[in-house]
């Protein structure tokens, strides 16, 4: 472990009366309004504007770099589907819940989740750079539940005090949103930790905002002397720019490893060709293949549902196509289970 502080005479305090970084504008400038994001598509709204466009409890939110990725003309855009609110949300399903893998359940005090062995996972911030409307943690009570930096001192407590705890994760939310000042301070807490060896950050910002990772970033993330891996999650190849691609070869020179892990949606990667392409555009990144989830039963996303029986036929029809290292592990979440549960 490094003795020196990366962070030394950056607190919090000081760093918000900076200028913000070009990645903090250009996120303070991401689309909120569907009109817009449809204008800028040239969709006419008229066509398909559904009633209750916009839910107050999980707005529209997209970076603008990421709708540069997206199809104009096209309704059915594997990008803009994620993103785009659309009546179906409104629907009660039976069997989909607002919190469907327990999380709350699993909270060990404000900000920590713990469910698997060694492995504890920090809820660093409720936000996240874009909304995905299929998201697991879209009724999550954040408030109640995500430690703020003031808090981090106490769970690093919990964290030094518990020795069967060997990986520590960042979510959220997205870690990625929290500042360099921020996030830097947790980052090298958690490395002097002895019996703690890896840090994992779960983040989409590669792929959503990459001018996130910047030299910045990569000065402070470099200095950490612990074991790196970085989990991205894309879940269709048109998510990737040459902009992503540099910042994920950066990350790597920087020592991390790189997985990525996907969602299985209706009408976005449900498909042998798009599954099979983005297991592509990973390893041309250098990412592998983790994990490629059934959604999550959560409420309002049920029109994202892929059966079990559909995904388990992709899955055959992608072995047969791809070499076993880029074929990720379906997996769904069941909770109180000691880990995530493969479907085979
Ligand atoms: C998914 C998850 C992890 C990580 O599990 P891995 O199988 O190691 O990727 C850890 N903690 C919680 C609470 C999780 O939901
Ligand atoms: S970035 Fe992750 S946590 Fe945030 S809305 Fe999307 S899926 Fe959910």
């Amino acid at each position: 472990m490094i003795t020196g502080n990366v962070t030394k005479n950056q607190s919090p305090e000081k760093k918000s009366f900076k200028k913000p970084s070009r990645w903090q504008t250009l996120l303070s400038e991401a689309v909120r309004d569907p009109l817009e994001l449809l204008q800028l598509l040239n969709l006419q709204p008229e066509n398909a504007m559904p009633a209750d466009f916009n839910p107050e409890h999980f707005p529209l939110r997209v970076p603008r770099g990421f709708i540069a990725k997206m199809q104009k003309n096209n309704w059915q855009d594997p990008l803009l589907r994620q993103v785009l609110p659309l009546d179906a949300e409104q629907r009660i399903s039976p069997g989909f819940q607002l919190d469907p893998v327990n999380d709350l359940h699993a909270t060990q005090g404000k900000g920590m989740l713990q469910k698997y062995h060694g492995r504890a996972l920090i809820i660093t911030t409720g936000a996240c750079a874009i909304h995905c409307r299929y998201c697991f943690r879209q009724h999550f009570p954040y408030h109640s539940n995500s430690a703020n930096p003031a808090e981090w001192q106490a769970l690093v407590s919990k964290l030094d005090a518990n020795p069967s705890i060997s990986e520590v994760i960042l979510s959220g939310g997205d870690p990625l949103t929290l500042s360099d000042a921020r996030l830097a301070a947790l980052c090298q807490q958690i490395t002097d930790i002895p019996h703690i060896h890896t840090l994992r950050i779960h983040s989409r910002l590669p792929l959503v905002l990459p001018e996130r990772i910047d030299a910045s970033f990569l000065h402070w993330f470099s200095a950490l002397d612990i074991h790196k891996v970085v989990v991205i999650h894309a879940n269709h190849a048109q998510e990737f720019c040459s902009k992503t691609s540099q910042v994920l070869n950066k990350l790597r020179q920087n020592g991390a490893l790189l997985l990525n892990q996907s969602v299985l949606l209706k009408g976005i990667n449900d498909s042998v060709t798009s599954l099979v392409e983005l297991s592509q555009t990973l390893h041309a990144n250098q990412v592998l293949p983790y994990y490629l989830h059934m959604l999550d039963q959560v409420q309002g996303a049920a029109h994202y549902a892929v059966t079990e029986q559909h995904a388990l036929q992709l899955m055959q029809e992608i072995r047969n196509q791809l070499p076993g290292y880029l074929v990720p592990r379906l997996v769904r979440e069941v909770s109180g289970k000691r880990s995530k549960s493969p479907i085979i």
